[in-house]
């Protein structure tokens, strides 16, 4: 196992379950110390003890990304224990049931752009003065193939994932000068409780959709993980300001 987080601080939104725990996970495998941030305090308890069972060192926050404070208290408590983070993945997410265009609340919609996009605006900010003061630093932050390609019932989803890509690589061009890298990962489906929640337990549609990916199957959360540290670490150190798909190959169909 690669051990190229060590010594190296990373901080997760949305790294109470699904991809975000499994980016702590393998973090902390991977030599990291780490600092969590969700809405689920429950869901962090049990990351944290999954953690220290590792041997890997962590902290915890509460953290509603719609609100900039619990975001700066999330970033002063890691840097009270563990200094500013090298790496940060901007993770958190929502995804709600599909709804047509002309059917769905604007509170919906607007509720998937407070979270998706204007949530990782707002970490990008928490993280960023510190950065460029330090001259250097990563981020992740999780889009979707749903950036990339348009889904009909979910055009809040789609179109604040859209729009993160446009947030990624307008502010990887920022700070490129100051040694910042700034990228996205596209996955699929991955199984996550996320998932769970869009198919309601419908196991025709998953199976449907799953058939028509070219691998035939759903990532794991594991394989995310590893698309994520790889654009998180050094060994990705000229990628900047693009996307990786995690996808099985879906959109070169
Ligand atoms: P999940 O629902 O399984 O886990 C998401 C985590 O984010 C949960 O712990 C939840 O409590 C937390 N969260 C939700 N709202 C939050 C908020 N306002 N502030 C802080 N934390 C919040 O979802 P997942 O499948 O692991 O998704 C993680 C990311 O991956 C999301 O951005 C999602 O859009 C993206 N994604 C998921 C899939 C998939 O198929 N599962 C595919 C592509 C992209």
């Amino acid at each position: 196992m690669s051990r190229d987080f060590e010594g190296k601080v990373v901080l997760i939104t949305g790294a109470a379950a699904g991809i975000g725990r499994e980016i702590a996970l393998a973090a902390g495998r991977e030599g990291a110390r780490v600092v969590l941030g969700d809405i689920s305090e429950n869901g962090l308890v049990e990351v944290a003890a999954q953690l220290q069972q590792s041997g890997a060192e962590s902290v915890w926050a509460i953290c509603d990304v719609r609100k900039q404070g619990d975001i700066d208290a999330l970033f002063a408590k890691g840097q009270q224990k563990f200094g500013h983070p090298d790496t940060v993945f901007a993770n958190a997410g929502i995804l709600g049931q599909p709804v047509d265009v002309w059917a769905q609340s604007e509170e919906d919609f607007t509720r998937h752009i407070d979270v998706n996009l204007t949530g990782t605006w707002r970490t990008f900010k928490a993280a960023l003065p510190k950065m460029i003061e330090r001259k250097s630093g990563t981020i992740v932050a999780t889009a979707s193939v749903a950036g990339l390609v348009g889904a009909a019932g979910l055009a809040a989803y789609v179109s604040s994932k859209h729009a993160m890509l446009g947030l990624v690589k307008s502010t990887a061009l920022n700070v490129a000068a100051h040694g910042i890298r700034v990228n996205a990962i596209c996955p699929h489906m991955v199984d996550t409780p996320m998932l769970d929640r869009l198919f309601g337990g419908d196991a025709v549609i998953r199976d449907t959709l799953k058939a028509m990916n070219p691998m035939k199957r759903n990532a794991t959360c594991e394989e995310v993980a590893n698309a994520a540290l790889f654009l998180g670490s050094s060994r990705s150190g000229y990628v900047t300001g693009t996307h990786l798909a995690i996808d099985g190959g879906h959109i070169a169909q």
